[in-house]
C-alpha cells in the first residue's frame, strides 16, 4: 500500500508544477481516476461542500504562498484553484491566512473542555503521546463521536509500569513505580502491555523516565525494543533535566540515542528546553548529529519559560534545587498562582497538585524555536480552568509574538513545525498522516485560517483559560468547527487517529 502512495503522491507534485489550475482526483479502490473535468470552464463547474475563496494558502510540503481558492466535499480537499468556485457554504478568507490545520503531538488533556481551547488556538489534532494510556481500547471508545478536533494516544510505559506493580494507574505515578526497580517479571508484563496495546492501534509508546527514576536502563531497552518491532516512535520526557553532572540532560540523551540506535525504535524526545534548560543547545546538537547518521530522531519545544508538572512526581525529590538552577521562590502554585516558600512546598508536596516550574530563560526558548530541527508541542492540559497557559495559547503565541512581533522565525517555517513535520512523525506507522498536515488534492480537509495581523495569545500563568485572539475559522474533516472566531455549538468533526489494527 506504500507504493501506490507515493506514486500519487508524486503524480500530484507534477501536477501543480505543469497546471494553472488543479485537476481535481478522486481516489477509488486504491487506485487513482482522473476526472475529465475542465475547472477552467464555469459551466461545467462542480459544487463542493464548503469552498474557501480568496485566502494566502500556505502548504509546507510544496512551499505554496499564494491566493488560492480551496473546494472541499465529503471531508477531502478536492481542488486548489485560481480560478472562482462555487459551494453550498462559503467563507471569505481575504486577507486570512489558510494553513494546514495544527496537529499538537503533545496534549494531555483530552475533552471538551481542553479541546475548545485547543480549536480556538487552531489546533484540529491533538495527541496524549507522552503519558499515553494503559487501555488503547478504552481510550478511543470514550472519545468516539464525541469529539471537537481528532484525538490520538501512544501505549504509555508509565501505565504498563504501575498495572505492572499492581497500583492504581494515575496520570503520574507518585506509588512504588516511581520509587523502585522492577523485577525481571515486572518488565515482561510491561512489555507485554505495551504490545496488548500497540496490537489495539497505539499511535506511540510514551515513557517518563523521570518520573520513574529507579527504571534500569534495561527496562528502558526493552520497552525500545517492542516499540521498534511495531514501528513507533518513542515519545520520552528524558531521565534528567539541566545541564549539571552526572546525571545531566546530555547523558539522559545518550541513553536514549543509544536505546534508538540498538533497537532501531524511533525516538521524539518531547520538550527539549524544558528538561534541556542550559544544556538545551546540545541537546539540540547532538540530535542534528544523531540525524546525520541516520537515526530517526525528532524533538519539540514550546514557547514559554515555565513548565508544569505533578508537585507530588520524582521530579521534586531531593536535589531539584541544584537539577534546575532554581529555588522554591520559582515554583507558581497552579490552583492558585501563588509562589511557594519552603513551608507550602512541603504542605503542597502531601497533598499533591500541579506546579508551574519557572526554570528556563527566554533565550533558551528563542534558540529552540528557530532551530529547524523543533516541531510546536504544546505539552497542555486544563482542568477546570486551572493550568498552564501554553493549553490554550501554544500555537498563537507563536504566531504572533514570535512570527509578527520578534520575527525571530518566519511564518512559513512556523507552520512546518506546526503541521508537516508532526505529521510525517507519524507516518511510518500511522499512514493516514500522510493526508494531515498537508493542502493538496485529497488531503483531509483539516484548516485554520488566521488573521496574521491579529493572531495572539491570551492566556497567562494567572488566568490560563483565556482562548486565542484571531484563529476566524477552523474545519475538522470538512466541518466548520470555529466560525468567525466562534465554536459553533453541536458538532463533533473529530475522530480517531490511529494506527491500523
Ligand atoms: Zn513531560
Amino acid at each position: 500500500m506504500q507504493e501506490p502512495a507515493t506514486k500519487r503522491h508524486k503524480k500530484h507534485k507534477r501536477q501543480k508544477r505543469s497546471a494553472n489550475s488543479f485537476v481535481p482526483f478522486v481516489l477509488l479502490c486504491g487506485c487513482l481516476v482522473a476526472m475529465v473535468s475542465a475547472v477552467n470552464s464555469s459551466s461545467t463547474a462542480e459544487v463542493y461542500d464548503l469552498v474557501i475563496l480568496n485566502g494566502r494558502v500556505i502548504d509546507p510540503e510544496s512551499k505554496t504562498d499564494a491566493v488560492r481558492n480551496l473546494g472541499i466535499t465529503n471531508g477531502k480537499i478536492k481542488t486548489i484553484s485560481r480560478t472562482q468556485l462555487e459551494g453550498r457554504n462559503t467563507i471569505d478568507a481575504h486577507g486570512l491566512v489558510v494553513s494546514p490545520g495544527f496537529i499538537d503531538l503533545h496534549q494531555h488533556g483530552q475533552d471538551e473542555e481542553n479541546f475548545r481551547f485547543k480549536a480556538l488556538d487552531g489546533v484540529t489534532s491533538a495527541l496524549e503521546l507522552e503519558v499515553g494510556t494503559g487501555d488503547v481500547d478504552r481510550w478511543y471508545a470514550e472519545r468516539e463521536g464525541k469529539s471537537l478536533i481528532n484525538y490520538g494516544v501512544s501505549a504509555g510505559h508509565l501505565a504498563a509500569r504501575m498495572a505492572a506493580m499492581k497500583e492504581p494507574v494515575t496520570f503520574l505515578p507518585t506509588g512504588e513505580a516511581a520509587r523502585r526497580a522492577a523485577t525481571d517479571a515486572e518488565i515482561a508484563d510491561m512489555k507485554q502491555r505495551l504490545e496488548q496495546n500497540l496490537k489495539r492501534g497505539a499511535v506511540a509508546v510514551g515513557f517518563g523516565i523521570q518520573y520513574t527514576p529507579q527504571a534500569s536502563h534495561w527496562e528502558i531497552l526493552e520497552m525500545f525494543r517492542v516499540a521498534a518491532r511495531y514501528g513507533a516512535s518513542c515519545h520520552v520526557h528524558m531521565r534528567n533535566a539541566g545541564a549539571k553532572e552526572p546525571a545531566s540532560s546530555v547523558q539522559a540523551l545518550e541513553e536514549l540515542l543509544s536505546a534508538a540506535a540498538i533497537t532501531g525504535a524511533p525516538l521524539h524526545v518531547v520538550h527539549v528546553h524544558s528538561t534541556g534548560g542550559p544544556a538545551t543547545p546540545k541537546l539540540l546538537q547532538m540530535i542534528g548529529e544523531a540525524r546525520s547518521r541516520g537515526l530517526d530522531v525528532t524533538t519539540e519545544c514550546y514557547p514559554y519559560i515555565a513548565g508544569m508538572t505533578e508537585i507530588k512526581s520524582a521530579i521534586f525529590n531531593e536535589g531539584w534545587q541544584e537539577v534546575f538552577g532554581i529555588d522554591y521562590k520559582d515554583l507558581q502554585w497552579a490552583a492558585t498562582g501563588e509562589r511557594l516558600t519552603k513551608e507550602t512546598f512541603e504542605k503542597y508536596r502531601q497533598t499533591g497538585g500541579m506546579v508551574a516550574v519557572f526554570s528556563m530563560t527566554e533565550e533558551i526558548v528563542v534558540e529552540a524555536l528557530k532551530n529547524p530541527l523543533t516541531m510546536i508541542a504544546s505539552d497542555g492540559i486544563l482542568e477546570k480552568g486551572k493550568g498552564h497557559p501554553r493549553t490554550a495559547g501554544t500555537y498563537s503565541r507563536i504566531l504572533g509574538k514570535y512570527v509578527r512581533e520578534d520575527h525571530a522565525l518566519s511564518l512559513l517555517d512556523a507552520l512546518t513545525k506546526m503541521t508537516l513535520m508532526p505529521a510525517q512523525r507519524l507516518e511510518r506507522r500511522v499512514p493516514s498522516m500522510k493526508n494531515k498536515g498537508r493542502i493538496r488534492v485529497g488531503a483531509d480537509a483539516d484548516l485554520t485560517i488566521f488573521d496574521p495581523q491579529t493572531i495572539s495569545d491570551r492566556s497567562t500563568f494567572q488566568n490560563p483559560a483565556q482562548p486565542s485572539a484571531g484563529v476566524r475559522f477552523v474545519v475538522v474533516n470538512g466541518v466548520l468547527l470555529v466560525k468567525e472566531g466562534q465554536l459553533q455549538a453541536n458538532v463533533h468533526p473529530g475522530v480517531a487517529i490511529r494506527a491500523p489494527f
